[in-house]
């Protein structure tokens, strides 16, 4: 179900300061879609996602969840919580610790006052689902952290909602048990085909799980694609920056060539992905330390290979990330340890153009 946000607003007012959380975002979060609310602590990405729950109520503009409009300030309409058909599973596994793990599961069931035999059934397929069979009648507080947040998705399904939210489920676990319950999600939200919104301050979450990523900074939403786009070809520095660790350098746009934007920056004259810039604009260069291939005594044909001097080297498994100086800037780079260069050295640099982007924000 497709969930539409126009123009929402929600400002704070907290000892004297005001904090707009929400600065008129407009937002459509396509059909059983994995979408993801991406951004630092404080964007407002948890008060995004209370006020389409129903938690939190905004200040202006309309949510709609399919064809129902369930906030509107200038309609006047606010449907409660309980009838907006969400589930949603938080941080902490919100499970309660005197119950097991069916009565958990079961508990939206028997508040609906289902009948018996229907909770079983449905809590049996929903335990199948998140592959947790023979803990039923188990302490739900006797599983591990991963294993209670299945509980607490499986609680969320049983409802069967219309639109699942995460807000930060993972958080709590540590890495490994994280990357697991991270891979489980995903399949068990792909098996559904449901709509999730999930919200994650964790760009490898987010770049791992989602079929689309929204980017916010200070209550507004930056950008908004694929994790390929966002990752490879973002057009918002912010947004580069925040989603990976990128180089960014100030540039001047200069002519194109062929089927490249060549810009002036630190580093000199460097062929571009081809981007509609105006000669003379003012522009950020942006490459990714994986993009950069740093060989020694190899120069060989082509553009983008400049000569930069090793500052530091540190080895972190498989390759060694490299501080490299390039006249008065300095890059981060990855060498192959089967390039046996040492710090101090003098090696040449081939900037892979198609990964050299020029951002205008
Ligand atoms: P985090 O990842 O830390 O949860 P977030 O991106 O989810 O951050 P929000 O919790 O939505 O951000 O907060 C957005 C802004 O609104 C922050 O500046 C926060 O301090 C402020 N804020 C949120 N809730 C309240 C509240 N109840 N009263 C006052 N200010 C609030």
């Amino acid at each position: 179900m497709e969930i539409r946000i126009e123009g929402l607003c929600k400002t704070y007012r907290s000892e004297g300061r005001t904090v707009a959380a929400l600065d008129h975002v407009d937002l459509t979060i396509p059909a059983n879609e994995i979408f993801t609310l991406l951004g630092p602590s404080g964007c407002g990405k948890t008060t995004l996602l209370r006020c389409i729950v129903g938690l939190e109520t905004p200040d202006a503009g309309e949510i709609r969840i399919g064809d129902d409009v369930v906030w509107s300030s200038e309609r006047r309409i606010a449907v409660p919580t309980e009838k907006r058909g969400l589930g949603m599973v938080f941080q902490t596994y919100a499970i309660w610790p005197h119950m097991s793990v069916f009565d958990n599961i079961a508990y939206p069931l028997q508040v609906r006052g289902a009948p018996r035999a229907r909770i079983r059934e449905k809590v049996a397929r929903a335990l199948e689902f998140v592959q947790l069979r023979g803990v039923e009648r188990q302490p739900a507080t006797r599983l591990s952290g991963g294993q209670q947040q299945r509980v607490a998705l499986a609680r969320a399904l049983v409802a069967e909602p219309r639109v699942i939210l995460f807000d930060e489920p993972l958080s709590n676990l540590d890495a490994k048990l994280r990357e697991e319950t991270r891979k489980l999600l995903r399949r068990f939200l792909g098996e559904l085909g449901i709509t999730a919104l999930y919200v994650t301050h964790d760009r490898v979450e987010a770049l791992a799980l989602s079929h689309t990523i929204a980017v916010m900074q200070a209550g507004r939403v930056i950008e908004t694609g694929t994790p390929q786009h966002m990752y490879f070809d973002a057009r918002h520095r912010y947004v580069a920056d925040f989603i990976g660790r990128a180089n960014q350098f100030p540039a001047i746009v200069r002519n194109r060539e062929n089927d490249y934007t060549l810009a002036r920056c630190g580093l000199g004259t460097i062929h571009c992905q081809a981007r509609d810039l105006p000669e003379g604009a003012e522009a950020t260069l942006c490459i990714r330390p994986e993009f950069i291939r740093v060989t020694r005594n190899e120069v060989g044909p082509g553009f983008n290979v400049i000569e930069g001097t090793i500052e530091s080297m540190e080895f972190v498994g498989e390759v060694y990330e490299a501080e490299i100086r390039v006249n008065d800037e300095r890059l981060l780079a990855r060498i192959d340890p089967d390039v046996q260069a040492v710090p101090g050295e003098r090696v040449e640099l081939r900037l892979d153009p198609a990964h050299c982007l020029l951002l205008s924000a």
